[in-house]
């Protein structure tokens, strides 16, 4: 095992004791966005089997090879996913974390239909209410939820990116309580900075880059 996974997974499971939570009931996505293959794979290595990427294009060019070897890795879309490409990010993918509007759900319910596969989805939730980022509004997501299920989209939580240099506690917490609302299983919250304080607030899936990889240089 390298240091770095050793050490989150130590992290989770005293975050997870102090919630009086399950260690295995917190699932830690890799994010390997701008890593290569050959800084991925020290990791597949060590066991890791969980891995998300932000964009479509550059994960259907890197995983291919990577899947040939490992095949049961599962692979989660955390970032912006454009209509045009829901029929790809449903072929590649086994989790989706940014659906966040009406024609993309549309799309994603043709996509699902065409290809007999139905990737776990979780509604992406702006959850700071900033303009410049991606989730729909907080007000959004019973509409949301009722057209996922006329289109055959199955949401199975809630994620968010909390509004940066602030504390994302209340943010969280907030998550948390809209997913209960609407009887929502799954939260995918908390990165490198606040994972701790996410998985004390119920997250499910934390989405974990510069610990296990180091800085992004882009
Ligand atoms: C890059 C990214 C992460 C990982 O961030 P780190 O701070 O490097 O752990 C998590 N979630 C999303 C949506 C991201 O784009």
């Amino acid at each position: 095992m390298t240091n770095a996974i050793e050490e989150i997974r130590a992290e989770m499971a005293k975050a997870a004791k102090i919630a009086g939570r399950k260690p295995q009931d917190v699932s830690l996505i890799a994010v390997s966005k701008t890593r290569t293959p050959d800084e991925i794979r020290p990791l597949l290595s060590d066991g890791q089997r969980v891995f998300g990427e932000n964009r479509v294009q550059e994960a259907a060019a890197k995983w291919p090879e990577l899947l040939a070897d490992y095949p049961d890795v599962t692979l989660h879309l955390i970032g912006q996913l454009q209509s045009n490409k829901a029929a790809e990010a449903v072929a590649l993918f086994d989790v989706i974390h940014s659906v966040d509007r009406a024609s993309l759900i549309t799309a994603l319910g043709k996509a699902m239909n065409a290809a007999g596969k139905s990737p776990d989805c979780f509604l992406q939730v702006n959850i700071g209410g900033e303009a410049q980022k991606g989730g729909c509004a907080v007000g959004g997501i019973a509409d949301l939820l009722t057209l996922a299920q006329q289109q055959g989209v199955p949401i199975i939580g809630l994620m968010c990116l909390p509004p940066a240099d602030v504390e994302a506690a209340p943010y969280f917490a907030l998550l948390y309580e809209l997913a209960q609302r609407h009887a929502l299983p799954a939260l995918s919250m908390g990165m490198t900075a606040d994972y701790q304080t996410a998985i004390m607030l119920g997250a499910t899936h934390i989405r974990i880059g510069t610990a296990l990889f180091g800085p992004r240089s882009a």
